[in-house]
């Protein structure tokens, strides 16, 4: 699950190279550094795998989040659809932007659903930030088509489905932009940080100027550069880009073994015909970082929480917990921010008091995720299965 299991020589060797020659600074002193660029390496290799034009880092995804919305034009008077069901930061990002957030219906793939989204388009409907939500996509091919339709921007967050793809082709690449994470308890991680990636040569050179006050870039003299237009500072440091290269590196080998490890505990979960797994529009893509299951009924799931609280199965469920589900965020419903928004509140708040999602509340009221995690030994992943077996075989029989 978290590249943090594999810390190691690699990382330890990439930040010694920093650190030798001083230059912190992602930009700028050549003659000081030695050649060493590790921001700028892992934006190539990155892109590289990617097969898309252009990477740029940035301190993290959420602040990624933000130059998606910035580089796409996203302000005051927009509306974007996002989901219920997310890691809030994109959320966050769209308030600050100024423009209102919009949610629409998830479905079994957890993420937005092309019909929840439809229903709710209207003509301020700037932007779709499409969430790929633990470790796997959404039916991307349906939504590409109606954001099209609708002349709507796709902004997708693969921030939790680094190297997952749909039919081949990487998840991250079948809308305008995207963006990606790097925090602590991602499947690649520098501690912080984070990237976007475009095809598109407009929204590349919004965003390294954007996030970096505005300068251009061009040329070797920072102080003599342009700024086209203004920004903020959500640069990188080249001690986090240097860990997140050596991280980077071991994607393939993080992905064989979640793979590897997620399949142990399918197989034996298979034989229980009471539950249903999430939907994965193709099952060859998901970078297994997860498994997510849905339960019969509320009633089971409770009984399967209780077991997995006193096994200590750690089993997680987002349905209750307070930064990853809309039911829990107070303080977004309420509008409570250090400082007044573009979003008129008193609106606001009667937006959210009438939002229903029975959908969305359904599956996530049943909805049941573990963890995989890259290193699990094997005389331990399969007495967790069987005993994870055992636990939702008496939670099904609760009910059934
Ligand atoms: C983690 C995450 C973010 C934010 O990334 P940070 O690096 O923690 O700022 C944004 N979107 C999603 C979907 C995430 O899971």
């Amino acid at each position: 699950m978290p590249g943090s299991e594999l810390f190691g020589q690699e990382e330890k060797k990439e930040v010694m190279d920093v650190l030798e020659t001083g230059i912190l600074f992602r930009y700028n002193h050549e003659a000081q550094r030695n050649d060493i660029w590790k921001a700028k390496t892992f934006e190539q290799e990155f892109a590289a795998y990617y097969g898309v034009k252009h990477c740029h880092m940035c301190s993290s995804g959420t602040t990624a989040d933000d130059i998606t919305l910035a580089a796409c034009g996203v302000g005051v008077g927009d509306e974007v659809i996002v989901p219920p069901f997310t890691y809030i930061a994109p959320i966050e990002a769209v308030l600050k932007s100024g423009a209102k957030p919009v949610f629409a219906e998830i479905d079994d793939t957890l993420c937005l659903s092309p019909e929840g989204i439809e229903a709710v388009i209207t003509p301020k409907t700037k932007a779709l930030m499409l969430i790929h939500m633990c470790g796997a996509m959404a039916k991307i091919e349906e939504i590409v088509a109606i954001c099209k339709k609708h002349n709507i921007l796709l902004i997708e967050d693969a921030a939790q489905a680094i190297g997952a793809t749909f039919n081949g082709k990487k998840i991250g690449t079948f809308g305008d932009i995207a963006c990606y994470s790097f925090d602590f308890f991602k499947t690649i991680t520098a501690g912080e940080g984070g990237a976007i990636t475009t095809n598109n040569d407009t929204l590349y050179e919004k965003s390294h100027m954007y996030a970096d006050h505005g300068h251009d870039h061009i040329g070797t003299n920072r102080g003599a550069e342009g700024h086209p237009i203004l920004g903020t500072n959500y640069r990188i440091s080249e001690l986090h880009a240097a860990v997140a290269l050596a991280q980077f590196r071991k994607l393939p080998t993080i992905l064989e073994n979640q793979r590897k490890n997620k399949s142990i505990i399918k197989q034996k979960l298979e034989r229980i015909g009471e539950i249903k797994f999430r939907h994965l529009p193709d099952q060859a893509g998901d970078n297994a970082s997860f498994l997510s299951f849905f339960m019969p009924d509320i009633q089971s799931t409770q009984k399967l929480l209780e077991i997995s609280n006193e096994k200590g199965l750690g089993l997680i469920y987002w349905y209750d917990n307070n930064f990853h589900y809309l039911k829990n965020w107070d303080h977004l419903k309420q509008l409570s921010t250090a400082y007044p928004l573009a979003i008129d509140k008193a609106e606001w708040t009667n937006y959210m008091s009438q939002l229903e999602l029975p959908k969305t509340n359904d599956l996530m009221s049943r909805m049941i995720c573990i963890g995989i995690k890259i290193k699990w030994p094997e005389n331990e992943i399969a007495p967790f299965a069987d005993q994870l077996v055992q636990a939702v075989k008496e939670s099904v029989s609760v009910t059934v």
